[in-house]
């Protein structure tokens, strides 16, 4: 459908371009077809649909580079916790309980949360994902998806069973699927659960297929100890040595990172997905975001899942990340607005794979953008629209979610999704898994 956004203020996430006050806004063909001065569309542009740019701001969509979409079944289940508790004890027993439907529920409910919030494309990784791969191919959302080659369950010890077959097979029938919606990685959940042998067959899958790797990277201090209790090196150097770094990947967290795996992530150009609400409420630690970006290496945001968030609002991931390095330096420099606004939009799209088709709006580019309702008390007057988006917006200040140039929610009403379903499904599943 072709859609015209007429006389609006943008925020493109385009060093070229970065704010451009009152354009009009061409869509066809699921991709931005131009942006021209307010009232200088092209004559043999057809609008079939026209949206009205007064009072809102047009951004990217958010990017949720790290997400567990259907935990949020277990929203606000087991918290308070310290994380290997909270994973092994009370989490894991859980997630064995789960069938194939509690997934596509527990994602559909993710799904509906995020577009509500802005997010239009997000990484995730879980089990049960052809449940998730099909919420993400009816909802509308641009993901990355990723398969687990080991299973692990926990009967009492923890037993890992080897599904590599299963993991290719997952990548054939969903890679590219969904009008190119859907992207397929391969996950590795940790070099904790991994052994190097599985982290070496992982990597050479992942070349094999052309693909990349989204894997959780240093996320507590005791992750760091038992790596040097066990192989004497970093998880990082443990990835270098398996091939895990030779292609590319997502890695979550990196909070207990010295110096030289900074080096390392630099080196191999690993995209970082910080999560600054996650680490936080699980006690984990702060990663030094600053240090990364000072290295240059592309820092991008993550809720992580709804069991350890526990929402899926990447507005206030990005609020947290330009506050949190500012207080713990003790440096009002530290992240700011626009670096936040850039991780949550352009930096995210390129550490999930999608730096060429999404993240900015700018001519050519896949049509993933949301509008802001700016005719708000806490958000007039705008000033300065970095500032404006990372400290003053709310995710329920979003009006109007377009992904792959598809209307997903308008004046906050969601168009592929059933709200009032999804809620409901989701609260019985959550009952059934807690055993209330
Ligand atoms: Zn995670």
């Amino acid at each position: 459908m072709n859609i015209l956004i007429e006389g609006i203020d943008i925020l493109t996430a385009d060093p070229a371009a970065e704010f451009i006050r009152n354009a009009d806004i061409g869509i066809a063909d699921g991709r931005i077809s131009f942006i021209v001065p307010a009232g200088h569309v092209p004559e043999d542009f057809r609008p079939e649909k026209r949206i009205s740019g007064r009072h809102r701001l047009a951004m990217p969509g958010l990017v949720n580079a790290h997400t567990h979409c259907a935990m949020t079944l277990m929203r606000n289940a087991a918290d308070d916790l310290p994380l290997h508790e909270w994973l092994f004890n009370k989490i894991f027993p859980m997630e064995d309980r789960l069938i194939d439907e509690d997934v596509y529920w527990g994602a559909r409910l993710g799904v509906a949360e995020m577009i509500k919030s802005g997010t239009t494309a997000i990484a995730d990784m879980y089990l049960h994902m052809d449940s998730t791969a099909k919420a993400i191919s009816e909802t509308g959302i641009r993901a990355n998806l990723s398969r687990s080659p080991m299973e692990f369950h926990s009967d009492g010890e923890l037993k890992a069973i080897d599904v590599f077959g299963d993991c290719e097979e997952y990548f054939r029938k969903w890679n590219g699927s969904a009008d190119g919606r859907i992207k397929v990685y391969i996950e590795v959940h940790s070099t904790y659960l991994f052994d190097t042998v599985s982290l070496r067959r992982a990597s050479d899958l992942a070349k094999r297929l052309d693909t990349g790797i989204h894997i959780h990277l240093l996320e507590t201090a005791k992750e760091r100890k038992d790596s040097f209790e066990k192989y004497n090196k970093s998880p990082l150097e443990i990835c270098a040595e398996t091939g895990i770094f030779d292609v590319p990947v997502i890695g979550a967290h990196l909070v207990h990172i010295s110096d030289e795996d900074i080096g390392l992530l630099k080196k191999y150009d690993v995209n970082a997905a910080h999560n600054p609400t996650s680490n936080l409420k699980l006690g984990s630690g702060i990663s030094p975001v600053p240090e990364m970006l000072k290295a240059g290496i592309n820092v991008a945001l993550g809720t992580d899942g709804a069991a350890s968030n526990n929402n899926l609002n990447m507005f206030e991931e990005m609020h947290l990340a330009a506050l949190l390095h500012k207080g713990i330096g003790q440096d009002p420099e530290l992240v700011s607005a626009r670096q936040a606004f850039m991780m949550a939009t352009a930096n995210g799209a390129r550490a999930i794979g999608l730096g060429e088709e999404t993240g900015v709006i700018r001519a050519g580019m896949k049509a993933d953008l949301i509008l802001l309702d700016m005719d708000k008390p806490h958000l007039v007057p705008m000033n300065d629209p970095f500032s404006a988006v990372v400290y003053s917006a709310q995710g329920s200040d979003v009006d109007t979610v377009i992904v792959d140039g598809n209307i997903l929610m308008e004046r906050r009403e969601l168009k592929t999704i059933d709200e009032e379903r999804v809620k409901y499904e989701a609260a019985e599943i959550s009952r059934r898994l807690l055993g209330v």
